[in-house]
């Protein structure tokens, strides 16, 4: 029997070997770590008898593949088997694994709360310490049946009557065969592989997920190959849990949702100061560079959408809308505008456009909604309403490789001064079903390309990724702890032009579709204001903060001197608040510091006196008393306005 490794070398090998037997043969060392085979693209136990010529590789407990199973292992062996111990009238359900970790689903009649979850661990940790073997023994349906019936496992006897499974049925034990589960495989050949763990979290949730059935209790865990990784996993969440938007949201005061507008922002006053200035800063930056300002309706007959393939393709996002036909004398049927594209092609329609317009670019900060599953609604990150620093331009082919520059070099300063240094390219080609000639997709991928290589910036290639009318250029940036966020796009698009009829005049005096492309660099301004909030922990920059100064009092002797300097910020375009509460000016610190106010003034008798102010800069517990001048100086300078 024939085994082709991953390198390509081929092992002969007794059928009926099994991967430990191939494992073995190639070296001790690949031996001691295998957990479990891949047998021509299907992950098998390591213990399963191979029969036929295949392509294999073993899996390791230190890969990715190994650590899957190891959490599976954890999940459906270990975890369950405690639930069992620790709540002997339990019902196992499911427990696969999930991103980072696991869970298992169980019905129980006592309660399970996050305290419970160190005995559990502990009872986890007995089992593992067993260093058992896990064996899989093949059951009939009949014979499973009767396994869990015998056990009162009415789940796993609903999985078995519900699976049109044809072959028996994998069940697999430990040394004691005290503890039987029902599983695909593969599992881990023994418990000493499993690394370290910690149960996170205990919820409700419907089996199958289905409102309609009863409630049970799923124990959430996560599990990392040693322990070292385990503290680092758990500081990460830790630090973002810190940074959640939402959370922040709530204490700095700039947001709300609620269930009458499903996925859609209720912006507060300080929150929709931040907007304002982030669009402010977006449309300084455009009109610097050559780009026209249009707006479009929000409400579109059905015969647009139609015409620009929407209608088709998109409808199931779309929210329609009708006029009540008691007091219209219209019967029209319109969409919201999921995109703001058909809007600008119908702008660059009017009138005769010749090849010496070109490149033209519309921007637009369109207001555009889609219905979102509610399932996937996440504070600002994923909403139904929202708005993109949205653009398109029109140009000729030969212009795609200097206006794919310009807009790299755009964007690249926008991401720097909103404090983002790093960021990914990647370049989305052409896929199988598309539209456009091979030399315009050739000449159009390679313009990309060509443009992204002078910059000098790194890439990288997705075959096939591009979308039907055209190749893209997505960017994603890397926040202040790792993470990434995709966020600008560049889509070339060859399809939308021809469809709603825009054309240009060349210089042969022939009619001619422009190039269209869509481009966005922030993506929507809801999102990135919760990428901006949790990269900077809520503490903006300054000139993007909502309140920039709080001038507070320490005694009401001196509220005439906080007017007098905070008419003087204000005439200097600071935004700044006086704070003449009749409070503590501790308490007064504590407050403005949640909302994470840059700078705080604070002002006593001495202070008023002096012709000073005592300032106190956010993330910093001292207070500096400065001659009221330079603090003044020092503050404007310090509102940079970009
Ligand atoms: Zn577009």
């Amino acid at each position: 029997m024939k085994l082709t490794l991953p390198d390509n070398s081929i092992r002969d090998i007794e059928a009926g070997s099994c991967g430990f037997d191939l494992a073995k043969d190639i070296g001790p060392g690949l031996a001691k770590d295998a957990v479990a085979i891949d047998i021509n693209g299907e992950q098998r136990d390591l213990f399963d008898p191979i029969n036929e010529d295949a392509n294999v590789s073993i899996i390791t407990i230190n890969s990715e593949e190994g650590l899957e199973i190891m959490r599976h292992t954890l999940a459906a062996q270990v975890l369950a088997r405690a639930i069992k111990t620790i709540y002997p009238d339990s019902q196992l359900a499911i427990g696969p694994t999930i991103k980072d970790g696991f869970y298992y689903d169980f019905k129980t009649n006592k309660t399970v709360s996050i305290d419970s979850l160190h005995d559990i661990e502990k009872e986890m940790k007995k089992i593992i310490d067993s260093k058992s073997n896990i064996t899989k023994k093949l059951f009939s349906r009949k014979d499973a049946l009767k396994v869990f019936n015998d056990n009162k496992e009415p789940y796993k006897k609903l999985i078995i009557e519900d699976s049109d499974q044809k072959n028996d049925f994998q069940l697999y034990f430990q040394d004691d065969n005290q503890f039987a589960d029902l599983c695909r495989g593969p599992h881990l050949p023994n418990l000493s592989f499993i690394g370290s763990f910690k149960l996170t979290r205990v919820s409700g949730a419907y089996w199958k997920g289905d409102s309609n059935n009863e409630m049970l209790t799923r124990i959430y865990g996560t599990a990392w190959a040693s322990e070292q990784e385990l503290k680092k996993h758990l500081l990460e969440v830790e630090e973002a849990e810190k940074r959640d938007h939402r959370k922040l949201g709530k204490e700095m005061d700039l947001f709300h949702f609620q269930d009458e507008a499903p996925g859609m922002v209720f912006w507060h006053p300080d929150g929709w100061t931040i907007y304002r200035n982030l669009r402010n800063f977006v449309r300084r930056r455009l009109q610097a560079s050559d780009y026209i300002e249009v707006n479009t309706p929000q409400v579109i007959d059905r015969k647009l959408w139609e015409a620009s393939g929407h209608w088709d393709k998109y409808r199931e996002n779309m929210y329609i809308t009708e006029i009540d036909e008691e007091h219209a004398n219209e019967k029209r049927v319109n969409a919201l505008k999921p995109m703001n594209c058909p809007g600008h092609v119908q702008i660059y329609n009017q009138g005769i456009k010749s090849y010496k317009d070109l490149p033209l670019k519309y921007a637009e900060f369109g207001l555009c909604h889609r219905y979102e599953p509610s399932g996937t609604m996440h504070g600002l990150m994923r909403v139904r309403a929202f708005t993109q620093d949205d653009g398109h331009i029109f140009c000729t082919e030969d212009q795609i490789e200097s206006e794919t520059g310009l807009f790299i070099e755009f964007l690249s300063s926008l991401y720097e001064d909103l404090g983002f240094k790093e960021f990914d390219i990647k370049l989305s080609t052409r896929p199988e079903m598309r539209v456009g000639s091979d030399k315009t997709w050739d000449k159009a991928e390679e313009a990309l390309e060509a443009a992204i290589k002078n910059l000098g910036y790194p890439y990288r290639i997705d075959e096939g990724d591009g979308a039907f009318y055209g190749p893209k250029l997505d960017f994603v940036l890397t926040d202040a702890i790792g993470r990434d966020w995709q966020c600008g796009t560049f889509q070339l698009d060859f399809n939308l032009a021809e469809r709603l009829d825009a054309y240009y005049v060349g210089e042969d005096g022939k009619k001619y579709n422009p190039v269209m492309i869509h481009r966005a660099v922030l993506g929507s301004f809801e999102r990135f204001i919760g990428i901006l909030i949790e990269n900077y922990s809520g503490k903006l920059p300054f000139w993007l903060a909502p309140k920039q100064v709080v001038i507070a009092t320490i005694t009401s002797e001196v509220d005439d001197y906080g007017v007098e300097i905070l008419n003087k910020l204000k005439d200097a375009g600071i935004r700044a608040e006086l704070d003449i509460r009749n409070e503590k000016i501790s308490y007064k610190v504590r407050d403005h510091s949640t909302k994470k106010v840059p700078i705080i003034l604070a002002l006593g008798k001495n202070e008023k006196n002096n012709e000073t102010v005592s300032i106190r800069r956010i993330g910093s517990n001292d207070s500096i008393e400065i001659d009221l001048k330079t603090a003044l100086k020092e503050i404007i300078q310090e509102n940079t306005i970009y």
